[in-house]
Order: C-alpha cells, then structure tokens, then sequence
C-alpha cells in the first residue's frame, strides 16, 4: 500500500456507473411535456403544498429526527406500528442503507436482469458482489432468483412492480421466493408503485413483513403523492432492521418541510383516488392506443409503459427518441436497463397522452384507427 499518492476510493465505488436521471429538456419553442421519471401529472395534494408552505416559517429549526409526525401519519393510513417504519430521504436513501446495513466485502446482493438501477448501485457502493438473475417474459422469475442463491447471498431486490418493466409478480410467487431464501437473507420489496396497481393477485408485501423477520417494505412519496422533489421514502421492517436502520442513517435524514408536506400527503385519500384514477384510465388507452400502431407494449400496472421499437433503420427507440424530443416529447431510453431498442413512458396529463399518441402514429406511418 503506498501512502504517497491521491485517496483512493474502496473498490466497488469505480465499478459504479453514475445513476443517469430521465432528460427534461425539449427544443426551445416547443411545449415540454416531461414523461422520463414517472412522476405524476396530478402533481402534489394542495394540503400536501400547504403544509409546506408552512413549514418554511421554521427552516432555522432542526427537524425532528425520529420524523415522528410522518411514521404516524403513514401509520395511520396503513393500520401499521410506527415504531417499524423508518423515513428516509427518498426510498433511494433506504435501500442504500439497506445494502451498507447487511452487506460485508463480497457479500452478494442479488436483483433481476432489468431490475431498478439503484440496486446495483448500492450494493457496489456498500463493497459488495452484484448478483443478476435473468427475467422471462420482462419479468421478475422466481425459479432464477432462487437459482442465483449461495451461501454469500446477504440481499435480494425486487421492484413490484418493476421499473421499467412495469411487470408485477403476484403475491403467491413473492411468498415463494421468501420461502426458498435462507433466513439470513433480507428479502427487500421495492413496491415505489404499488398504490397504482389494480390486480387482485398482488400485494405489497405488507402481510409477508408483519410475519417475518427478513422482509422488509420500501415506499416512495415521489411517485403518485408527487412530491419527487422533496426526497421522501418510508420502509416497513421487522424490529431488527428497523434498529440497524436507525443506528446507521443520519440523524436528521429527513427535512421538516418533508416531513409535514409527507403527513399531510398521505393522509389525503380524495387526492390519491383522483390520481390512482387517471392513471387507471390512461393506462389501458396509451397500452391499446400504442399497440394498434403495430409496437409492443409489455402489459404494466403501474404509471408507465415499456414500449419495444423494431431495428430497422429509421424506426429505432433512438429515431423515436429523437423524433419525439424534437415535439417536446421526452421519454426515457432504457439502454442502461439492457433494453436498448426500448422507450419507457410515463403516463401524463390527457394533453400529453394525446400528443404522444398522434406523433407515435406519425411516427411509425400509420394513422390511429
Ligand atoms: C422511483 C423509484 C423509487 C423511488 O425513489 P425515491 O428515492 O423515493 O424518489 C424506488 N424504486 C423504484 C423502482 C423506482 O422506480
């Protein structure tokens, strides 16, 4: 070890390809209608901007550390005890500490083939081996995860549903792959988009953490409470993460403003109903709209859809990127993801939608029937 040249970071850290966020620029002179980051065109509840505005009479005021008010309120609206909630700055926030809680040097964390990126990213950052399991059908596949399993398995991420798949694997298949883990392995669900799922077989997971001791929750209020940009994320856990949890994370990880503009979000039913409601409604027409133009679409249940471009010349995920761009139209490439010749797409106000439908069909030639 040499002493005289620049710090060096732990192995892992180099190995990490920088999380890429969704573009949010369009060519000057057009409408932006931004659809790269699943984020709600509801926006968030006026409540939810209220409690804010209120809050920033106080910024000199340390928060509360424990984020009290916000495990209560999520308390309330879940039926769940407080004291196995843990808030974070963002679930992204969580499931970093998750990895840095549970995983040594060449502990393996294991996700699935086009899992969410975060994953792997906090498994090399905590100095771990990331383990991938391939998906059949563009989702997540038990019998391979269960597969991919050593004795050094300390971890394992899903997304359920997946972005940005937006595939679901049902309640029975979760509890399958909980029972065919070791007990020492945590069992992480990342269910950021689970309040816009309408299928009877799934379920969050809330049900598998209450009865074990090695699953754990995670939830977002950045998705369908729109509050992306105050980083807001919650886990429910059994009582030994939860106290890892809270040994490890900062302690004043979660802002006041955050705090209030997150209990009073959750705690706002109507706002959440509307939401849930248009994208219901949206996604079965963006679904139907975009296959009748002759593109896969792979069937999601959550606030966005994977669209599969052909590989010709001229008809690309990047011709239509580019196409698309250049009408204020920004998708997301999923290139990182292992879908190359794929868009992800967020659904968005009625407007968007609209006007993505109609330069989709200019697009590929064909004219909405
Ligand atoms: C958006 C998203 C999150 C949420 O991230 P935050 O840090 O809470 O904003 C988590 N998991 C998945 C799969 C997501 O797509």
């Amino acid at each position: 070890m040499t002493t005289d040249t620049a710090p060096t970071p732990r192995p892992g850290a180099l190995a990490i390809d920088a999380y890429v966020p969704g573009k949010s620029r369009a060519p000057a002179g057009v409408k932006l209608h931004k659809l790269s980051s699943n984020e709600t065109p509801l926006g968030p509840s006026p409540k939810a901007i209220a409690a804010f505005r209120e809050a920033a009479g106080s910024l000199e005021i340390y928060p509360d550390g424990s984020s009290s008010a916000l495990r209560e309120a999520i308390a309330r609206a879940h039926g769940l005890d407080p004291e196995r909630i843990v808030c974070g700055a963002g679930s992204d926030e969580l499931l970093s500490l998750l990895a840095s809680a549970y995983l040594a040097p060449g502990d393996e964390g294991l996700f699935t083939e086009h899992g969410f990126l975060v994953y792997k990213i906090a498994i090399l950052a905590a100095g771990g081996a990331p383990v991938v399991a391939p998906e059949t059908n563009l989702t997540t596949d038990v019998d391979a995860l269960l597969a991919r399993v050593t004795d050094r398995t300390r971890i394992v991420y899903i997304a359920n549903p997946n972005n940005p798949t937006g595939t679901y694997l049902p309640f029975d298949e979760v509890k399958r792959l909980h029972a065919g883990l070791p007990k020492s392995t945590l069992l992480v669900l990342d269910a950021a988009y689970s309040e816009y799922v309408r299928a009877n077989d799934y379920a969050a997971g809330i049900e598998l953490v209450s009865g074990s001791e090695n699953v754990v929750m995670t939830r977002t209020f950045s998705k369908v409470f729109g509050l992306a940009s105050l980083r807001i994320g919650w886990l429910y856990g059994p009582e030994g993460v939860v106290d890892a949890l809270n040994r490890i994370r900062g302690p004043f990880n979660v802002s006041g403003p955050a705090i209030a503009a997150g209990a009073a979000a959750v705690a706002d039913r109507a706002h959440l109903d509307a939401a849930v409601a248009h994208n219901s409604e949206w996604l079965v027409k963006l679904t139907e709209g975009v296959r009748a133009l002759g593109l896969e679409v792979a069937p999601s249940v959550a606030n966005f859809i994977l669209i599969r471009f052909p590989k010709d010349a001229g008809r690309t995920a990047a011709d239509a990127d580019a196409f698309l761009t250049s009408r204020g139209l920004v998708l997301r490439a999923v290139g990182a993801y292992g879908l190359p010749d794929c868009l992800r797409l967020t659904i968005g106000s009625a407007e968007a939608n609209e006007t993505v439908l109609a330069a989709l069909a200019e697009f590929t030639g064909k004219s909405r029937g």
